[in-house]
């Protein structure tokens, strides 16, 4: 068992905490990248990416996530695979322990631990992901562009995506499993006025169906009468929710109703000084790897002039 020491531990290896990585190793705060479960995080289980900026053609996430690492351990990162799970943020340094035993003491913590969709857990889903079924309308919408597409749910998420995806289809239909929506009432009026957006109430997803190239249907049960039904479909749009991974951070950080770390608006700081959270863990509005990015670069810098004022403050005492 190892003792790691940093001026900038990093909990998560998604844009949020490379980007995260890249600015401190660049000030020179040597930093520890702790990876996790799934190193690269969110965008190593996704194909196409069409909207990060800097690339003229389609990308792969895997791809660009092993760039943004490949990028942060060239300027000075070091990488080390390992899952946390106990954190002291009782004063800096601040210390983590690993899965391995290992112990990180970090004088800043970047916390970029993401957050996942969630999933109904039905055949077909994991099967199907990529070649149909996704989880984000923003990042995949815009492949099914004059396709036929379906969105499950009956949240804010849900109704926001089926309004988006009338951007790219004239035929989207919303399945829920109830008989009413809990989005908002303005969500749900434009939903209802749009002449592209069917809703199929009481309908409970049972698999999805797939044929030669991907996904072709969804199959439902009526949970009213139990009848079954398939839905032909090119896309289909899982939206029930999101769930940051906080659970190390109970008790110990600010959380709000869903789960997500609070920050000071407009920065990553957390209410305990030298602790900042970056990337989906603090963004339950946008949660795109552009945005995780600018929030890590935030947070190194914010990291950085802690320690400078910090530093500061001890050699005047
Ligand atoms: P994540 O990418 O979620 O990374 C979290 C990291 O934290 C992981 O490395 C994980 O291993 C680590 N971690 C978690 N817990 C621990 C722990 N206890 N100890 C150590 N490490 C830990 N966005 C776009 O902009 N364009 C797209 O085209 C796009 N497509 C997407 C497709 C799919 C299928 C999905 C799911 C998302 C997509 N997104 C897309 C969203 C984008 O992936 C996320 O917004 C982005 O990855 C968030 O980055 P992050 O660094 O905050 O967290
Ligand atoms: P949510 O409000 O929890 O809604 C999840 C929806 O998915 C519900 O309709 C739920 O059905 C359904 N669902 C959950 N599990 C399911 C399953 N296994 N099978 C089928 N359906 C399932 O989640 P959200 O829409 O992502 O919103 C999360 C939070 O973010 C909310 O507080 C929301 O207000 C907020 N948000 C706000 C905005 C905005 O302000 N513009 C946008 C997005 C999100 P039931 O209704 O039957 O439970």
């Amino acid at each position: 068992m190892a003792t790691h020491t940093t001026r900038m531990l990093i909990i998560g290896s998604g844009p949020a905490g490379l980007s995260a990585a890249i600015y401190g190793a660049r000030a020179g705060m040597l930093p520890i990248v702790v990876q996790g479960l799934q190193p690269g995080g969110q965008l190593t289980i996704t194909t196409d990416v069409e909207n990060y900026p800097g690339f003229r053609d389609v990308i792969q996430g895997p791809w660009l996530m092993e760039e943004m690492q490949a990028q942060a351990e060239h300027v000075g990162t070091r990488m080390l695979w390992d899952t946390i799970t106990e954190v002291d943020l009782s004063d800096s340094p601040f210390r983590a322990i690993g899965d391995s035993g290992d112990v990180y003491e970090g004088d800043t913590l970047v916390i970029a631990t993401g957050a996942a969709a969630k999933w109904l857990g039905v055949p077909g889903e994991q099967e199907l992901s990529g070649k149909g079924v996704s989880a984000c309308a923003t990042c995949d919408g815009f492949f099914y562009r004059g396709k036929k597409v379906v969105v499950i749910g009956g949240g804010n998420t849900a109704v926001e995506e089926a309004l988006y995806l009338t951007n790219h289809s004239q035929d989207v239909t919303l399945i829920h499993r109830r008989d009413s929506l809990r989005a908002e009432k303005i969500l749900q009026d434009r939903l209802f006025a749009h002449p592209h957006i069917k809703v199929l109430w009481n309908k409970a997803v049972d698999h999805f169906v797939g044929g030669d190239t991907g996904l072709i249907g969804v199959a439902m049960k009526d949970t009213v009468t139990g009848e079954s039904s398939v839905e032909p479909t090119d896309g289909a749009f899982v939206a029930i929710g999101h769930a940051p991974s906080t659970e190390l951070f109970q008790g110990k950080l600010q959380m709000d109703g869903g789960g997500y770390l609070i920050v000071e608006p407009g920065t990553p700081k957390t209410a305990v000084p030298g602790v900042f959270a970056c990337g989906d863990v603090m963004d339950h509005t946008y949660r795109q790897a552009v945005t995780a990015a600018g929030t890590g670069c935030m947070a190194a810098l914010d990291a950085e002039r802690f320690l400078a004022e910090r530093d500061f403050a001890a050699s005047k005492a």
